[in-house]
């Protein structure tokens, strides 16, 4: 059945991730094709919409971002209800955004849905310069999860569009 405006099926993903990593910005990169350089916590906005067709279906995916309460990680379980998919985001840059990644990974798995589909994005890919996170390294710990992976720069406007791709389409062959 289609909604009333125009979609058949509403699918919640979260971004998570340490602070600085570039949560907004993929976010305002799908959905408004917008990039900010100066960091600054999302107020008062909860989340962003984009529709997507799917197999012949229309989703209206709602991509919920954080008011930056992850820096003191008080994200609560009321984020993660109902969320069918994660975007847990490192930065290729800086190290500890990805040695972090496990503690995200336990946030998910204690509050998020036993059937969540979690993939790693390893943005700012354009830092080449600063990398400090090797592919191949992240490639390693997400085959061992069982998550996708993928490097994206919201700066370039590399990967973001291939990233929520691939995720929606993993979700489609979980929840269908
Ligand atoms: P959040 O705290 O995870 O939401 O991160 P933001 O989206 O606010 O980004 C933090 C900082 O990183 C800002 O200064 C952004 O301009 C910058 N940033 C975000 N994405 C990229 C990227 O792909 N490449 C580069 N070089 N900087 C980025
Ligand atoms: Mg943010």
């Amino acid at each position: 059945m289609e909604g009333e405006d125009g979609y058949d099926i509403i699918w919640k993903v979260v971004l998570i991730g340490d602070s600085g990593v570039g949560k907004s910005n993929l976010l305002s990169r799908y959905t408004r094709n917008e990039f900010r350089l100066e960091s600054k916590p999302t107020i008062g906005i909860e989340f962003a919409t984009r529709t997507v067709e799917l197999e012949g279906k229309s989703i209206k995916v709602q991509i919920w971002d954080t008011a930056g309460q992850e820096r003191y990680r008080a994200i609560t379980s009321a984020y993660y209800r109902k969320a069918v998919g994660a975007l847990l985001v490192y930065d290729i840059a800086k190290f500890s955004t990805f040695e972090n990644l496990e503690k995200w990974i336990s946030e998910v798995k204690t509050h998020g849905e036993s059937d969540i589909v979690i993939m790693l994005v390893g943005n700012k890919s354009d830092l080449r310069h600063l990398r400090t996170v090797m592919f191949d390294d992240a490639k390693n710990f997400s085959d061992q999860n069982g998550f996708a992976s993928i490097e994206t720069s919201a700066l370039e406007d590399t990967n973001v569009e291939q990233a929520f791709k691939n995720h929606l389409n993993d979700i489609f062959t979980v929840q269908s």
